[in-house]
């Protein structure tokens, strides 16, 4: 025998009950004996639950009342043959003129008890099972309407009944030996008390029914089908990363749900567990996926962690106070003081001290909590021997289980190191004695964050998700995008890297979505999305958001952006940028920067500041890192001006060079911006604040390259006519280093603490002699490069090339 139990969504429709009967059939083709429990139809006991309390304020209650009756006479209408449909609608009418009758009696008393509320509900349960066994029988079921009040018993505890399991047995087996060759069609989650007053078992408790059902019977199999592909890692809605599980154990099974995972009712798993009897949790609507199959045993070669779940919502309630201190009866009296009230503990922490216990209990028994306690230990209260309970809201916790976990080494420390780096504040931690189950008890804002970056750490490892909001999408922004497009493939299959672009913002315009803007369709999606940007609010969206892993990217050269770092830093975001504005402001903003990116445990990378996507930054750090000691940096770090020389030859003036380049978009558009020397300064101060020394841009010493004349003329035009006059200085220059064989280089260099950019004549030896075209090379003499310094070379500008670099900063980001 196997129990099918079908749950709101799988109940819902048409659709879905044409599924229903269709599996029932199957079951039946293979001669397999079936019994059919089903919930109230998707979101019909919370219509009831609320029309009750409508009705008890003497509010209006009829048109909910109609539309739940409009959907099972629709439902009727759809799935039943005319001459049917009759017999059905009637039963159905007799259902709803009750339930009417109930709902009036309510807003005449003005007031609802549990037992009433549990008798109006029970009407979900009645109504769609009635019309499933009709629908059932239509085709050639034999299917028998079976109200679960006159077989299973509970105590009168409304709401959430315990069940008398030894009387609920002989019941249920006596109406299967009564009903011997039908399917008999149980309504799930009703019952009733010895008084005959109906019961429930708690929302989500038609498993339960299925479960103590098929206990009663020794079925071989109770399968729960739902509306998702079985018991998952954890919440599909909550983490779009979860996935199905296989196999879980019974234990594995009871924790998850207990903690949250409502895919199954918590003590479903009990009367199965007394009869070892299997738990198959299924999709109806995918019924070819094989989903779960929970029995006595975990699987043993899959991940020591099966599943995360969690409580949306908490109280923490904390008794504390010297009165406690190796006082042994204490917990003894606490706990029984709660559950004299009725108050179901969730989780408990104790400090060594045992100074303070802290509760987690749901918010809607904190008061009951509260007074609890007050009450059993008034004395303790009026002799200050212990402290009035502290209650405090709006929290979660989140709970990681699994019954490999007790070998698992090393497993808290990536739980935590997960946590700690998408910037979530841990409130309290408990561990079951089990070792079965960690939870953390986290602040609500932050449990999707918490839930998905420790979901990524435990079963997505080694595949991590960046989430990347980008801001600039010029032309280096815009090739950064198009390059992750390119290689986001790749980076996933080689790297185990995903990035998921959550935010774009330009000068323009700006979106945020948590679900990932599209890396290829960008431009269409800020155009038809995107609202008119504001880096303000790009920001707070962002923060809303509140993604594990978070990074910044800065592709502008705003200093609005740069001044917005330590902001991010402090929420957890990590920057990778190219812009140098930052990183040459003040030292001392410069050093607390560092010093923030610490305490916060975020990244920070600018490879790009220098020499574009060359490897200079990070070659000096890793010369430092080995202990390696730099006597001398030189550097030709401005591709412009190299350009420049090595093209001043010949019968060309140098006025004429520069305005060829500039024509060819190689300089600024004021190419004295480039000339002047101040943003090759730039990189030379950052290279020597990298080493450590504590210094300004004034201390960087220029000499400049223009004379005087060319660098105050007011207008860009009236300045190529200054360089015009100054050929012969220039020609000059030209030729005295010909006629010795040396070559003209503006070189950078930073030695004994001091940082100078000067006009060189470089003779042959020169290792920056042969430099060619516009690029850059970097020349480190340490200790260990005493004799033959290590150098770096090559283009140190173009969108490729940094944008090359700001993927490679992005990609070191996700290395940790
Ligand atoms: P039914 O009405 O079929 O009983 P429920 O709504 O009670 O369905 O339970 C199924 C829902 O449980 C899923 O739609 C899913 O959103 C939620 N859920 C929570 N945690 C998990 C989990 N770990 N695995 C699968 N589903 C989960
Ligand atoms: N219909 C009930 C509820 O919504 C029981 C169930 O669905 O299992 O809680
Ligand atoms: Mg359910």
């Amino acid at each position: 025998m196997k129990i099918l139990k079908f749950g709101g969504t799988s109940v819902g429709s048409a659709q879905s009950i044409s599924t229903l009967v269709q599996l029932v059939k199957e079951q039946q083709q293979q001669d397999e004996a079936v019994a059919v429990v089903c919930s109230a139809m998707s979101g019909v006991t919370n219509t009831l639950l609320q029309l009750v309390t409508e009705a008890s304020e003497g509010k209006a209650y009829v048109t909910g009342l109609k539309t739940i009756e409009d959907r099972h006479f629709g439902l009727v209408r759809t799935l039943l043959e005319v001459k049917h449909q009759n017999v059905a609608l009637l039963g159905l009418r007799l259902y709803f003129n009750e339930l009417e009758e109930l709902l009036a009696g309510v807003r005449a008393l003005g007031e609802a008890s549990p037992r009433t509320s549990d008798r109006v509900v029970a009407y979900g349960e009645l109504c769609s099972n009635y019309t499933i066994a009709h629908v059932l029988r239509q085709h050639g079921v034999n299917a028998v309407f079976a109200d679960a009040r006159q077989l299973i018993r509970t105590d009168s505890h409304h709401g959430k009944a315990a069940v008398d399991e030894a009387l609920t047995n002989q019941l249920v087996k006596d109406f299967f030996s009564r009903h011997a060759d039908a399917v008999p069609v149980f309504t799930g989650f009703i019952a009733s008390d010895q008084h005959g007053n109906t019961t429930t078992l708690g929302r989500g408790g038609s498993d339960y029914t299925a479960a103590l059902v098929g206990a009663a019977v020794g079925a071989d199999q109770v399968q729960i089908w739902t509306d998702v592909d079985g018991f998952m890692t954890a919440d599909p809605r909550l983490v779009k990363r979860a996935f199905p599980l296989k196999q879980l154990s019974y234990n594995e099974a009871i924790e998850l749900s207990y903690f949250g995972a409502k895919v199954v009712h918590p003590p479903t798993m009990l009367p199965a567990i007394a009869r070892g009897i299997p738990i198959i949790v299924k999709n109806t609507f995918n019924p070819s996926f094989s989903g779960t199959a929970i029995g006595p045993k975990s699987s043993v070669n899959c991940s020591l962690v099966k599943g995360i779940t969690s409580i949306p919502a908490i109280s923490m309630l904390t008794v504390q106070g010297g009165g406690m201190v190796g006082y042994k009866g204490f917990s003894g009296r606490l706990f029984s003081a709660l559950a004299q009230a009725g108050v179901n503990v969730i989780l408990i922490t104790q400090a060594s001290s045992e100074h303070s216990i802290t509760l987690a209990v749901s918010p809607a028994e904190a008061q009951a909590a509260s007074t609890a306690i007050e009450a059993e230990f008034r004395y303790e209260l009026l002799s200050g021997r212990l402290s009035k309970p502290s209650v405090e809201e709006g929290y979660s916790v989140m709970a990681v289980v699994g019954e490999n976990m007790k070998q698992a080494i090393g497993l808290s420390g990536k739980l935590f190191s997960a946590l700690g780096r998408s910037g979530v504040n841990i409130s309290a931690i408990a561990q079951g004695s089990s070792e079965l189950n960690i939870s953390v008890v986290v602040s609500s804002e932050d449990l999707s964050k918490a839930l998905n970056s420790v979901h990524d750490a435990l079963f997505l490892s080694p595949v991590k998700t960046l989430n990347v909001f980008c801001c600039g999408t010029g032309n280096i922004g815009a090739t950064l995008l198009r390059q992750l497009a390119q290689h986001q493939e790749h980076l996933q299959t080689s790297r185990h890297l995903r990035i998921n672009l959550a935010g774009v913002c330009n000068s323009r315009q700006m979106l945020c979505n948590r679900d990932g803007i599209s890396l290829k369709n960008w431009q269409n999606e800020l155009v038809e999305h995107g609202e008119p940007a504001s880096l303000e609010r790009f920001m707070e969206q962002a923060a809303l958001l509140n993604l594990p892993n978070a990074v910044f990217l800065d592709n502008t050269g705003s200093t609005d952006v740069a001044g917005v770092y330590r902001e991010l830093f402090g929420q957890s975001f990590s920057v990778v940028t190219c812009n140098k504005i930052r990183n040459c402001g003040t030292f001392s903003d410069y050093h607390k920067d560092k010093q923030v990116v610490r305490k916060y445990g975020v990244d920070y990378y600018y490879e790009t500041n220098v020499g574009a996507g060359l490897p200079v930054i990070k070659t000096l750090h890793d010369l430092l890192i080995s202990g390696d000691q730099v006597l001398k940096i030189e550097a030709i770090l401005s591709g412009t001006i190299s350009y420049l020389f090595n093209e001043y030859r010949g019968d060309k003036t140098f006025a004429a060079v520069v305005r060829e380049a500039q024509q060819s978009g190689f300089t600024e558009p004021d190419p004295r911006d480039d000339l002047s020397g101040l943003d090759f300064a730039r990189k030379m101060l950052i290279l020597a604040r990298e080493t450590g020394l504590p210094v300004e841009l004034q201390d960087v010493q220029i000499q400049p390259i223009l004379p005087e004349s060319c660098t105050a003329a007011p207008t860009v035009e009236a300045f190529y006519q200054e360089l015009e006059k100054s050929e012969p200085y220039f020609a000059s220059l030209k030729e005295e280093a010909a006629a010795s064989g040396k070559v003209l280089r503006y070189i950078g260099s930073l030695e004994g603490g001091k940082v100078k950019i000067e006009l060189v004549m470089a003779s042959p030896e020169h290792p920056f002699f042969g430099l060619s075209g516009s690029d850059n090379i970097i020349s480190f003499t340490t200790d260990r490069y005493r004799l033959n310094p290590m150098v770096v070379k090559g283009p140190g500008a173009g969108a490729e090339v940094t944008a090359a670099g700001v993927l490679a900063d992005l990609v070191r980001v996700a290395a940790y």
